[in-house]
């Protein structure tokens, strides 16, 4: 579902005083997206039970036939005598009994573990809402991608999302990522290192955070004992519950590092505003061709920040 990276980075004054090292941001772009296959599959990871994935086949579908489905689906689909081009997962679950009671299935697991926000509408009730973005379009595409920027600009990583921005997804991209860049820090420095979320306080409840991880001591418990979480200080303001205003406030990195001149919790927006000169070209991309040409033009840019 998700292929973590670590770009490495070489870090220069300027780009250490906008707070590189000690802060990093993350949020999702929806603008850079590619067609998936339609058939609609059960994900889950047997060692991290309490997190919920979309039911979606994350593979290309094939190019040729303009079928909509991946060369796996394509056979499954031909055999249930399903039109190959005609298809979207929504008709699929109308159409197709054993696919509503596995979309239902799939719902229903995710809804008792009360470890998701399962929908905007139910999640609109919350006092923090933030659009998750869940496509409903006739031809599946994916969501768009989760980026993790240092603030001074380097991107860190990237990783596919599907279906919605879903706190499930961003947990596990961000402790694989996690896990990389803790490696060789002390236990007692995680805390000193922080990352930004516009929707840190909905991801931080689901229960997957609340135990410990199936990885190696003192890992187990990166996401509890690990980087300190924040809002950034742009979205603080649409949160509503007071404890966002204080566990999750900006401010803490000030506390903890008196002596840094500004602290860029925007990094995010600032590369994507930069991705923006590149949508048209990546929406024609199928799924590995635009994750290469992702990954090449963020070494560019990498590159191009080492050097201001
Ligand atoms: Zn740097
Ligand atoms: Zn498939
Ligand atoms: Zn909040």
């Amino acid at each position: 579902m998700c292929e973590p990276l670590q770009y490495p980075h070489s870090c220069n004054p300027v780009c250490k005083k906008r707070g590189c090292g000690v802060l990093y941001v993350c949020d999702g772009i929806w603008k850079a997206h590619f067609k998936h296959c339609s058939f609609i599959v059960q994900n889950h990871i047997s060692d991290i039970p309490l997190v919920n994935f979309p039911s979606i086949c994350t593979e290309e579908p094939i190019r040729a036939k303009g079928s909509k489905f991946c060369p796996k689906h394509a056979v499954i689909a031909e055999s249930l005598g399903i039109n190959p081009t005609g298809s979207s997962r929504n008709d699929l679950r109308s159409e197709i009994p054993g696919m509503q009671i596995l979309f239902q299935a799939a719902h229903q697991t995710s809804a008792a573990k009360g470890i998701e926000l399962p929908s905007n509408s139910e999640a609109s009730t919350l006092p923090c809402y933030k659009q998750l973005g869940e496509t409903k379009t006739k031809i599946d595409r994916s969501r768009g991608y989760l980026f993790i920027v240092r603030a001074g600009g380097h991107v860190e990583s990237f990783a596919p999302i599907y279906g919605s921005e879903s706190p499930s997804q961003v947990f596990l991209i961000l402790i694989a990522w996690m896990y990389l860049v803790l490696q060789g820090v002390p236990v007692e420095k995680w805390g000193e290192i922080f990352i930004a979320y516009d929707n840190m306080c909905n991801l931080d409840k689901i229960r997957a955070t609340k135990v410990l991880l199936p990885l190696p001591y003192p890992y187990n418990s990166l996401w509890i004992n690990g980087m300190t979480k924040v809002i950034d200080g742009f979205h603080l303001s649409n949160h509503k519950s007071g404890d966002c205003h204080t566990k999750y406030n900006p401010e803490h990195i000030k506390q903890i590092h008196p002596n840094l001149e500004t602290s860029n919790t925007q990094a995010c927006e600032q590369t994507f505003s930069w991705l923006g000169a590149f949508q048209y070209a990546l929406f024609q991309m199928p799924k590995y061709h635009q994750i290469f040409f992702l990954h090449r033009i963020v070494q560019r840019r990498n590159r191009y920040l080492e050097k201001r």
